[in-house]
């Protein structure tokens, strides 16, 4: 009985594994793929993830900085040593941001001194280093002001409406702030007290959002304590992200500059970064109108909104000298299709030592990077290109992949199939993971092939974090997970904030984001270190050895799938999605789709209506129809790709075809003259709001939100077409099919 056994045991695992389908690849290639990846997935180890960690969090490596120059000559030796060819140091010289000196005091009613130093914490010796910065915010002007402080609670739009409705002006004053839940990007609180005319703006964290109201704090547990100072940059790269200087074009040595003066994305205020234990004395001693309840905050007493009797004095120096970033740029060449990329890359640069952001990431890139040149030592390449980047100045403005970006443009546009982004790798056990719908497919079956440290697959793991957030909302992501299918996983509304920006927002290329999170209150300060990660974050390593594992996955099927893995008919019900989305926000003036409603829409609104030439409100029914033609041919063309697969014969000819033609699709989302008012952001379906938050339909929803009609017409306009190009454009790649 028992050889009986094993053999049908082994006739079933032969079956298993002569059926393994992997999206985007025939029956002998996921059988050979599947050998690739078991090889690669035994490579990465969490010994030499802790090792290079150590490596990288040794020393604060802010941008621009002479440590974090050597570090991208270190990643460039190890890429040498394992393999990587092409190795290139990139170097863009941009406007620089670097603090020189911050002082901060209370004048009256009573004298204060803000430290703005966060100082040692037992146990963790490298809380001890000298060359921690004190607290500064990067893109502050410098200057030096004594005026009064108002407390303007999260600093958005809203707060400043309530102070006003309480005869508070904050003209000419300093606005004492706080970092919010949910995240707001620091650089559109900056944005708004300088269009409301403040003076300067400080930002605190409250105990609430990241310190002891969540739990215990570093370091015994993993939020934010008394000293801790959120860094950060404020410049406003929702306008244009990259050297404010060069906007929309690379900052490659002696290029055009234009004056800081005309710098849309340079911030024209002085801010800093407090901790709470400096912000708490300022509260204590403000008067005026009580601050309503949810502007109160976990520091024990009635928070007021200030007067003009609480007066501080505030000085910030900075050095804006030009300063080189240097990107770090490395390949695996294809073997079979060296023209056709998959990019990949994460930012070196921290605010200190950067153990969660980004040396997490910058760990499993450099295990990522070991473990490809370990296959191409046993002879394994991939097809397509593999390119590897290091970015700089990331923290800055998006600045390294921005610029580098720019600079390839271009050729990306040519030959770029996707880039994938790892920023923050790990924070925690709870894994996030980001892509454009069409690729969103392709991720989660990634995630089937791989274990959690639990045992479980990441895709049942994956699954546990994603019905936990929609139970309880998410825990500490700065974006939102929300599907189409009621089974799908990934979260394909992705905002800014990360490097995958130029690629996806400028350039027209499909991006992937991933990482594991958690608890963690110490972002962007100094105690973000090698201690945290070891006592809270992944004290095994073993989260930083699956994200190598599930980036090289990913890029492995990416760089040697036959016929690439988008799924059109995920992304068009994607657009339904974001299109239904609208106008459920927007009930009043947008006709919904599917014919259900046939109000007039000049009916809907009359309020503007002077003109009876341009109806108010939208009537998004012939959209509907252009996203049902392209859902159905994406449909037909999933249905014909997966059947040419499975026949196992494909012409080589036919499928550089296809692939072309694939590619094509995300370009085509691209509007060349931009979203209205931010001509660099060009995608129509995907962008950011100010505060970093993802924007679906950016263009279109923007003008619907300020009532701009003749507008959101033209952005109407805009996507039937691509959409109607985009349809055309798979119907055509279905009858080359079919002709074959
Ligand atoms: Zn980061």
């Amino acid at each position: 009985m028992i050889p009986n056994c094993i053999a049908l045991l082994i006739t079933l695992s032969f079956c298993a594994a002569a059926q393994a389908q992997i999206l985007g690849f025939t029956p002998a290639s996921a059988a050979h793929q599947l050998e690739i990846e078991t090889k690669f997935k035994s490579i990465p180890s969490p010994d030499e993830e802790r090792r290079q960690h150590r490596v990288f969090t040794q020393e604060p490596h802010t941008a621009g900085s002479k440590r974090n120059n050597e570090l991208a000559n270190y990643i460039a030796d190890e890429w040498k040593k394992q393999g990587l060819e092409d190795i290139v140091i990139h170097r863009y010289d941009v406007y620089g941001t670097n603090p020189k000196s911050a002082k901060l005091e209370m004048i009256a009613p009573t004298h204060y001194e803000a430290l703005l130093r966060e100082g040692p914490l037992p146990g963790d010796d490298d809380s001890k280093n000298p060359a921690i910065s004190g607290a500064w915010l990067g893109m502050s002007v410098s200057g030096e002001v004594t005026a009064p402080v108002i407390y303007a609670h999260s600093g958005n739009p809203e707060d400043y409406d309530l102070l006003r409705n309480n005869g508070i002006s904050v003209k000419g004053k300093i606005v004492l702030v706080r970092y919010s839940n949910p995240y707001s990007y620091r650089g559109f609180k900056a944005l708004t007290a300088q269009r409301e005319g403040a003076a300067a703006m400080l930002v605190y964290s409250d105990p609430q959002e990241d310190g002891f109201k969540k739990g215990k704090v570093d370091p015994d547990g993993p939020w934010g304590p008394e000293y801790h100072v959120q860094r950060g940059a404020i410049t406003y790269d929702f306008m244009v992200p990259g050297d404010p200087q060069t906007p929309g074009w690379a900052s490659v040595p002696g290029a055009k500059r234009i004056p800081i003066e005309e710098a849309v994305s340079a911030p024209k205020i002085m801010a800093l970064p407090i901790s709470w234990h400096d912000a708490k004395p300022f509260l204590e001693n403000m008067d005026g109108p009580a601050a309503p309840k949810d502007w109160q905050g976990a520091l024990g007493f009635e928070y007021h909104l200030g007067s003009d009797r609480l007066k501080a004095h505030l000085k910030i120096d900075m050095d804006n000298g030009v300063q080189p970033y240097y990107v770090v740029e490395g390949r695996v060449p294809g073997s079979e299709l060296p023209d056709e990329w998959v990019v990949t890359g994460n930012h070196r640069d921290a605010w200190v030592f950067g153990g969660v952001d980004p040396s997490s990431g910058t760990a499993s890139m450099m295990e990522l990077t070991r473990a490809l040149g370990e296959l191409k030592k046993q002879g394994i390449r991939p097809r397509r290109t593999l390119v590897v980047c290091s970015w700089d100045g990331e923290e800055i403005g998006l600045t390294g992949s921005t610029e580098w970006g720019e600079q390839f443009a271009e050729e990306l546009r040519t030959k770029a199939v996707a880039y994938i982004n790892v920023d923050e790798a790990t924070s925690g056990p709870n894994f996030h993971g980001q892509a454009v719908a069409s690729l969103a497919p392709m991720l989660e079956q990634a995630t089937r092939s791989l274990h959690d440290p639990s045992g479980k697959t990441l895709y049942e793991a994956w699954k546990e974090v994603v019905e936990r957030e929609k139970k309880e909302g998410p825990q500490s992501s700065q974006f939102s997970s929300s599907g189409v299918a009621s089974d799908a996983l990934a979260d394909t509304r992705i905002g800014s904030g990360s490097d995958h920006t130029v690629f996806l927002n400028f350039i027209g290329i499909p991006v992937l984001g991933l990482g594991f999170e958690g608890n963690y209150g110490v972002y962007h300060s100094a105690y973000d270190d090698f201690y945290w990660m070891n006592h809270f974050g992944d004290p095994g390593y073993k989260y930083h050895t699956l994200t190598t594992q599930l980036w090289g996955v990913t890029a492995l099927r990416l760089a040697n799938a036959d016929l690439l893995p988008f799924d059109f008919a995920t992304y068009a019900a994607n657009v339904r999605q974001f299109v239904n989305d609208l106008a459920a926000n927007n009930k009043s003036v947008i006709q919904s789709g599917g014919g259900a409603v046939a109000k007039n829409p000049t009916t809907a609104r009359t309020t503007h209506g002077e003109s009876g030439a341009n109806p108010d409100g939208l009537d998004l029914r012939s959209l509907h129809q252009a996203i049902e033609d392209f859902e159905s041919a994406g449909k037909k063309l999933n249905s014909a790709l997966t059947n040419k697969l499975a026949s196992g014969q494909l012409d080589p000819q036919l499928a550089a075809t296809l692939n072309h033609g694939l590619m094509q699709v995300e370009r085509n989302w691209l509007s060349p003259d931009g979203i209205p008012g931010r001509p660099w952001f060009k995608h129509i379906l995907y962008g950011a709001r100010y505060t970093y938050a993802h924007l679906e339909l950016p263009g279109l929803t923007e003008a619907v939100e300020k009532q701009d009609w003749p507008t959101a017409k033209q952005q109407a306009a805009i996507l039937e077409r691509a959409l109607h190009n985009n349809t055309q454009l798979l119907r055509d790649l279905n009858q080359r099919l079919e002709a074959q």
